[in-house]
């Protein structure tokens, strides 16, 4: 059984994300998206409300999970038995972050590979971050994020 967790903090779900869940769930048997409980952000959703939108957009793919995971991601990836973590790259400017990730997490456990996964273009410009500073100025982001994230996102600058 091939099981891969796709790590991110997923401050809220985009189209890009789903695109990876999405082919990653064609190559593996299983998909965990892992939502990293990470101290050093302030997130604008909680863990939570994050899972709710990600489970709410992935009901339509039977082999794919949602967790949130507090600590080191290769712990959480070992207690799932997931001999693979999934990560997207959009550009250049990713990959040097991702590569020093994969070669520390690779020496901590060598048994547990790193799967790259290079976004679709129609993607590459997109970001959590972006999505949420055009709603912050009343912007259009339906293109960007399912319609019931995109109601969440806007409820939440309308407080
Ligand atoms: P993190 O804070 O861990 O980077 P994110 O939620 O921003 O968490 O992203 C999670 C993963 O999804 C990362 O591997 C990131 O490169 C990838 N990703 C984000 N946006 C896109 C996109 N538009 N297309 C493809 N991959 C993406």
């Amino acid at each position: 059984m091939k099981r891969a967790v796709y790590p991110g903090t997923f401050d809220p779900v985009t189209f890009g994300h789903l695109d990876i869940i999405e082919r990653s769930s064609r190559i593996f048997d299983e998909v965990i998206v892992g939502i990293l409980v990470n101290h050093a952000k302030v997130p604008l959703f909680t863990v939570e409300e994050r899972l709710e939108m990600i489970e709410r957009a992935v009901r339509q793919m039977p082999n794919v999970k949602v967790m949130s995971f507090d600590g080191l991601l290769i712990d959480f990836a070992k207690s799932q038995d997931a001999g693979f973590l999934v990560r997207g790259l959009r550009a250049v400017t990713d990959f040097e972050y991702e590569l020093q990730m994969t070669q520390t997490n690779k020496v901590i456990a060598p048994e547990i590979d790193t799967i790259f996964l290079t976004t679709s273009l129609k993607y590459s410009y997109l970001s959590s971050s972006t999505v949420k500073e055009l709603a912050s100025f009343g912007s259009d982001i339906d293109r960007f994020v399912p319609a019931h994230v995109a109601d969440r996102i806007k409820e939440k600058y309308r407080k």
